[in-house]
């Protein structure tokens, strides 16, 4: 039996950050929206979650930090880098409204960005699997079809699509999204929470083929990783995680002892980055979906919360008339590869672990300009009607 269909706006298939996030502007700017996930509201999935400077103005700018704090995430005031003999602390300095770095489980962001959707008249479906997109006779995307939890077969007709959904992109398949960068470069990391580990704001280790670091977050929790080369991390496991950290920060993995371990560990086996093109007729992809840089560089959620929101301008560009589909979108795609494209080639480079002790330090030094500009580019964002509308 076919469920009844329904014909959004705009069809958002994933319900995270990258999601969640456009769902919201793209509420908030009038669109009639649907959001499809197969996974449940609030779940957690395989990721650290320190945010960057971009993603935590972001998250200001649209009225939501105040729920982050809320939900008892601590403020990250200071970030260390340690490399070679440097052991370097950078005071966090307020700008764009922002005093604080933030590093919400995403057991809390994603329902905070939900929610924010859902308040600006999004609906949000759970349990519904997506297995392709449908088209119209011009070959033009104009919907999905999947699965519900029930197993009836689901089929939203929309005039925008748009692949939210992660690394194994479905959306990104059925287009056949040309891949525009691919990196070389990849870590796996193995990660757990330590509670009641008194953590002076984010920690970042960098050792040839073993990298570590502290990321204070909610309910007292830190979350402590290890990131090497797959080879190096193998199979993980908390042994493994144990011996990065001892071979990152021998006083890291002193300190560990002091705090109360987890249950487990989680381990990621590494992916090399990609860059996707981001639209063609009738879909549009944002997030993972479209664009993966190594965890090294903790900076996919970063990235998500930016281009949810510059694909959200092109969309409503694009539905209101003020521009064409072609040019609203391409804009979006030219304006992210030229904020990520330094990024991305930054954090393949530290992620392929081929640099010394002498280079970690020039290579960091790029990294921070390029999260400089993306910084600039973000806050230069405002005045929007998804954005003013939002204002609490
Ligand atoms: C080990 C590790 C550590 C990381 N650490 C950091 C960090 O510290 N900081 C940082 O910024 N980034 C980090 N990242 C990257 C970050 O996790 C991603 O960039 C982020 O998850 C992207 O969010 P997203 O919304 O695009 O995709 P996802 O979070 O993957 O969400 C995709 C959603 O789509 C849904 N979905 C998928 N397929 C379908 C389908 N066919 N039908 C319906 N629903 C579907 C899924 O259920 C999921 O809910 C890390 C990643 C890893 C693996």
């Amino acid at each position: 039996m076919n469920h009844p269909s329904s014909s959004p706006d705009v069809v958002i298939v994933g319900a995270r950050t990258a999601g969640g996030a456009t769902a919201t502007l793209l509420a908030r700017a009038g669109l009639d929206v649907l959001v499809v996930d197969r996974s449940r509201y609030g779940a957690d999935t395989l990721s650290t979650h320190a945010l960057m400077r971009a993603g935590v103005v972001q998250i200001h700018r649209w009225g939501l930090l105040d729920a982050v704090a809320a939900a008892g995430t601590p403020a990250v005031r200071r970030t260390t880098f340690t490399y070679a003999d440097d052991e370097v602390p950078i005071t966090i300095k307020p700008s764009h409204g922002v005093d604080a770095l933030y590093a919400p489980r995403r057991t809390v962001l994603d329902p905070i960005l939900v929610d924010a959707a859902r308040a600006a008249g999004a609906r949000v479906q759970y349990g519904t699997t997506i297995t392709d997109v449908m088209r119209d006779q011009t070959g033009r995307v104009d919907g999905v079809e999947g699965r519900d939890a029930a197993g009836r077969i689901v089929r939203h007709t929309a005039r925008w699509v748009v692949g939210a959904d992660g690394l194994r992109s479905i959306v990104a398949k059925a287009v056949d999204a040309p891949i525009e960068r691919r990196g070389t470069g990849a870590t796996a990391v193995v990660y757990g929470y330590w509670q009641g580990l008194d953590v002076d704001g984010y920690r970042w280790i960098f050792r040839p083929d073993a990298c570590a670091g502290a990321i204070p977050t909610n309910d007292d929790q830190t979350c402590i990783f290890a990131a090497a080369t797959p080879a190096h991390i193998g199979r993980g496991g908390m042994d493994v995680l144990h011996d990065v950290v001892a071979a990152a920060s021998p006083a890291l993995a002193d300190r560990l002892a002091t705090a109360l371990p987890p249950a487990g560990v989680r381990t990621f086996g590494g992916l090399p980055g990609y860059l996707r093109a981001p639209w063609g007729p009738g879909w549009a992809l944002v997030g993972d979906a479209g664009h993966w840089k190594d965890p090294i560089g903790a900076h996919g959620l970063t990235d998500a919360l930016r281009d949810a929101e510059l694909l959200a301008r092109a969309i409503t560009a694009a539905a209101s008339g003020g521009a064409t589909e072609a040019d609203a979108f391409d804009h979006y795609h030219q304006t992210r590869n030229r904020v990520s494209l330094p990024l991305f080639d930054v954090v393949d480079t530290i992620a392929g672990m081929r640099w010394t002790e002498a280079e970690i330090p020039e290579l960091l030094r790029r990294l921070s300009s390029a999260m400089s500009d993306e910084v600039e580019l973000v806050a230069g964002l405002d005045d929007h009607p998804a954005i003013a509308g939002a204002r609490p």
